[in-house]
C-alpha cells in the first residue's frame, strides 16, 4: 500500500460489521467504529479501533465510510446523519443488503451531498466475515471503487467489479434467491425425511459427491438436527431479503412462486418468535408434529 493507511469509519458492528471492522483494523487501516448499541462496538478497541458515540464523529476526516446495517431504512437514516461530515474526498461504501429501491435512494442521497458512492454488498456469512474471506460485489465509479481496494482486501478473498452502482445489489439479490431456496429446501427435505423415519445423514450419504451434494445442505441440516440455531444470518434479516427479492422480481417482470412462498414462510417464522435465531430455524414450522 502506498501513502498513509486509509481511515475507515465502520458504521454498524453487528454479526457481519463487527468482524469486518476487526479485519480492517488488523490489516493496519485506521478504524473508527460506531454502532447504535455502543457496547457491541467496544470489543473492537482491543484491535486498535476507536469507538465513537455518533456516526458523524466516525466519518469526520475519514477516507471511507462503510455502512453495514440491517436494512435500507437504517442505512438511509445513518447516512443522513453522517454524510454532511464526510469530506469531499470521502467515499461512502455501502455493504449491507438494502434492495433495489433503497440502493437508488442511497445513490441519490450521496449525490446530494457530493459524496462518491460505492454499492458493494457481500457474499458470505459470519465465518467468512471473521476469516476475511467474503466475496465483494463492488459497483460504482472506477476511481471510487479503486479507493476502497484496501478495505476489500481486508474483508474479502475476491472482489467482483460490476459496473455502475446498483449492479452489486442486483447480483446480491439474485444470489440470495438461491440461498433462500436452499435454506427453505433444506428445511423441508429434513422435515419430510424425519417424518418418514429417516435421518439427514442418510440424505447426505445418498447425495455424497454427486451433483446434488451441497455444502449448504450439510451446514444448515446440522443446525436442524441439533435443534440449536445460533445466528450466522438471522431469520429476521432473511425475511427482509426475501421481501427485497420479491420486490425485485416484480420490478423485473419475473414470476417467482418459490420466492413468494419462502417470503411468507420466513415472515411466519418471525411472527412465531424465531427472528433472532439463524434462518435455518425456518425448520421449526415444517418439523413433523411429534417434534414440535
Ligand atoms: P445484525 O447483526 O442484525 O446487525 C445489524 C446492524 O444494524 C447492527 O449494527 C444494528 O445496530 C444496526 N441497526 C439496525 N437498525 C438500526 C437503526 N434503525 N439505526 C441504526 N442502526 C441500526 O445483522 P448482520 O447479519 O450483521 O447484517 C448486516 C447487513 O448485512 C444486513 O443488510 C444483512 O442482510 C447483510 N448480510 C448479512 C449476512 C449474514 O450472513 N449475516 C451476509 C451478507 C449480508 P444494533 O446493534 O444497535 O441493533
Amino acid at each position: 500500500m502506498s501513502g498513509p493507511p486509509l481511515t475507515v469509519a465502520c458504521l454498524g458492528t453487528g454479526i457481519m460489521g463487527g468482524p469486518m471492522a476487526r479485519n480492517i483494523a488488523r490489516e493496519g487501516l485506521t478504524v473508527r467504529a460506531w454502532n447504535r448499541t455502543l457496547d457491541k462496538a467496544r470489543p473492537l478497541e482491543q484491535d486498535g479501533a476507536t469507538v465513537v458515540g455518533r456516526p458523524e464523529d466516525a466519518v469526520d476526516g475519514a477516507d471511507v465510510a462503510l455502512t453495514m446495517l440491517a436494512d435500507g431504512d437504517a442505512t438511509l437514516e445513518v447516512a443522513e446523519a453522517m454524510l454532511p461530515a464526510l469530506g469531499p474526498d470521502g467515499v461512502w461504501l455501502q455493504a449491507g443488503t438494502v434492495g433495489l429501491e433503497a440502493i437508488e435512494r442511497c445513490a441519490e442521497l450521496a449525490q446530494r451531498h457530493g459524496a462518491a458512492f460505492v454499492d458493494a454488498p457481500v457474499l458470505g456469512t459470519l465465518k467468512p466475515a471473521q476469516d476475511g474471506t467474503l466475496i465483494v460485489l463492488a459497483s460504482g465509479p472506477d476511481e471510487a471503487v479503486g479507493r476502497c481496494s484496501p478495505v476489500f482486501r481486508a474483508i474479502g478473498q475476491r472482489t467482483l467489479r460490476l459496473g455502475p452502482a446498483g449492479q452489486g445489489t442486483r447480483l446480491k439479490l439474485a444470489v440470495n434467491a438461491w440461498i433462500m431456496a436452499q435454506n427453505q429446501g433444506t428445511a423441508e427435505v429434513v422435515a419430510l425425511a424425519r417424518g418418514l423415519g429417516l435421518e439427514s445423514s442418510q440424505i447426505i450419504e445418498a447425495i455424497d459427491g454427486g451433483p446434488m451434494d451441497s455444502g449448504y445442505f450439510r451446514m444448515k441440516s446440522k443446525l436442524m438436527d441439533d435443534g440449536e440455531y445460533p445466528a450466522s444470518f438471522s431469520l429476521r434479516l432473511a425475511a427482509k431479503d426475501a421481501r427485497l427479492i420479491e420486490a425485485a422480481a416484480e420490478a423485473a417482470g419475473a414470476d417467482l412462486p418459490l420466492v413468494r412462498a419462502t417470503a411468507a414462510r420466513l415472515a411466519a417464522g418471525v411472527e412465531a418468535g424465531n427472528g433472532e435465531e439463524d434462518m435455518a430455524a425456518t425448520y421449526k414450522l415444517s418439523a413433523p408434529e411429534r417434534e414440535r
